[in-house]
């Protein structure tokens, strides 16, 4: 059995197909999926679909790149009361997004202002309803974004956990966050040729420190690669993993699924 920690199902690359897409999940072994949210919208109707499939779990948040873009001024009193639902299991899509350049009429330093207000608000959010969040960074080089997560999550220690979605760095990178009781996880970016640090990091990444994910309709592994992502690729991901860490993909399922078991406490 294998869990999608993180998945777009409320992006409308999956319109009306989420029942298809969830069959084929659900065939190729991937039995449950988180739905992450990424404004209030997508929050709402990744709960939504939490509430309609058993085996679909939420989490609300607003995403980095988005926080410009909310049209919906009370969006934390939004997310605020969609994290009480019994079926969100994280706040977040939130964090530091230092990759994409501001938008339009915004200056660089407002605009990381803004994204530094938001992901805070989301941290405080987490803690106050005893959820663990979701968290996205992204960078364009070096590591100034990570390093400022890692300051803004850093006061929240024994409040709540992070997960750092998409890993791209180390093992050494995530070791000291790990051993804080953070966890990493892992997309289709693991089975890509020019990935070499993220491969090495799913091979010696501690068992137990890490998830697996498809980001989709984003980040298809190989061979799928540039196609739209979906919940039922995450077997190509589980298959390359297991095979550089020397283990089989049930073995590997059942660790990572405990994982998330224990990071997200589904019920
Ligand atoms: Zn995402």
């Amino acid at each position: 059995m294998l869990s999608d920690s993180h998945a777009h199902l409320a992006s409308s690359a999956f319109a009306d197909e989420v029942e298809e897409v969830l069959a084929r999940a659900a065939a190729a072994g991937v039995s449950r999926v988180v739905a992450v949210g990424c404004d209030v919208a997508s929050s709402r109707r990744s709960l939504e679909l939490a509430e309609r499939y058993p085996q679909v779990w939420a989490t609300v948040g607003l995403h980095p790149t988005y926080v410009t873009e909310e049209p919906q001024e009370d969006w934390l009193e939004q997310l605020g009361a969609m994290a009480g639902h019994p079926r969100c299991v994280a706040v977040g899509e939130t964090g530091l997004d230092f990759y994409h350049p501001a938008p339009e009429g915004w200056a660089w330093e407002d605009y990381v202002e803004r994204q530094r207000a938001c992901f805070a608000a989301q941290l405080a959010l987490a803690a106050a309803c005893g959820k663990n969040v979701v968290v996205h960074q992204r960078d364009r080089s070096g590591t100034a974004c990570w390093e400022a997560i890692k300051g803004m999550v850093g006061p929240f220690q024994g409040r709540l956990r992070a997960v750092f979605h998409c890993w791209l760095h180390s093992w050494e990178e995530a070791r000291p966050v790990v051993e804080q009781g953070h966890l990493i996880s892992f997309t289709g970016i693991a089975t890509y040729k020019n990935a070499a640090v993220v491969e090495a990091c799913a091979r010696q990444a501690a068992a137990g420190s890490f998830m697996l994910e498809t980001d989709s309709p984003y980040l298809a592994p190989v061979p799928q690669r540039g196609k739209r992502n979906e919940p039922a690729f995450l077997r190509e991901t589980a298959a390359h993993v297991a095979r550089v860490r020397g283990v089989s993909v049930e073995a590997l399922g059942a660790m990572t699924d405990a994982v998330a078991e224990g990071f997200f406490r589904f019920s």
